[in-house]
């Protein structure tokens, strides 16, 4: 059985005030059912996880060298000295913004898991992918070059549209079900039973409105939430969610 993750995703967003939020998620999920996770941004990790109980606390992406001349990146391990349990890597965001290749993806991920942290890797088709018929082989070619050999369980695959990320738009659920399906496939295939193991989460502006209808679906364990994470107002009925699907 597959314990469920509701986990956020702040981005560049969040000054030592914002603290206040995960701190409310702490009173109101004092007993979860799910597991509970808030990647903030670095400056904000270690105090956070120095005073989080049941929210564990992520990183956003770390560098693939375990140290030395990196001016301006962080090292897993350095995440890891922080608190942080986890590090969400090859978001989309990453990927544009940072040119980050499956292959770069993966080498991160080995140096995430020599320091003791899950690694959320991302995956995800563009629109035009989509339309033109390519999901499936897109996120297949994603796994294949961004999930290094020697994983466990642990590891956690985020299925976010590109499309769907801040744009209030998702696939319908059947597109969702097809994909983690697909997903589940792919990894049970290459892994055996800690492809059975790992958590499946959909990301893609998952709202409190829309939480409980995606949960529903099959090999869905769980959420990556953007914007919807960055207040409790929004974030706690999507745990909640979570909890009762
Ligand atoms: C994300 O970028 O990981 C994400 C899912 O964002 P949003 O929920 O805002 O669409």
């Amino acid at each position: 059985m597959r314990r469920k993750l509701a986990a956020g995703n702040w981005k560049m967003n969040g000054l030592a005030a914002d603290s206040a939020v995960v701190r409310a998620l702490e009173v109101s999920h004092a007993a979860a059912s799910v597991d509970i996770l808030i990647c903030p941004p670095a400056t904000l990790i270690a105090s956070l996880a120095a005073t989080s109980e049941i929210v564990a606390i992520g990183g956003q992406d770390c560098h693939a060298a375990e140290k030395g001349a990196h001016t301006g990146d962080i090292s897993a391990a350095m995440l890891a000295d922080a608190g942080a349990r986890y590090v969400i890597l090859g978001h989309s965001e990453r990927r544009e913004d940072h040119g980050e290749r499956d292959e770069d993806v993966a080498a991160k991920a080995r140096a995430a898991m020599a320091a003791g942290l899950a690694p959320l890797i991302c995956c995800g088709e563009s629109l035009s992918q989509r339309e033109g018929g390519e999901t499936l082989d897109v996120i297949g070619a994603q796994l294949a070059g961004s999930i290094p050999d020697d994983v466990d369980g642990s590891l956690v695959v985020a299925y976010e549209p590109i499309w769907a990320i801040g744009t209030g738009k998702i696939p319908t659920l059947e597109q969702i079900g097809d994909v983690h399906d697909f997903i589940r496939k792919t990894l049970v295939d290459r892994f055996g039973p800690p492809g059975d193991a790992m958590r499946l989460l959909y990301g893609g502006s998952v709202k409190p409105g829309n939480a409980a209808e995606i949960f529903a679906v099959s090999n869905v364990d769980g959420a990556l939430v953007g914007g919807a994470s960055l207040t409790a107002e929004d974030f706690s009925p999507i745990i909640a969610a979570l909890e009762a699907a």
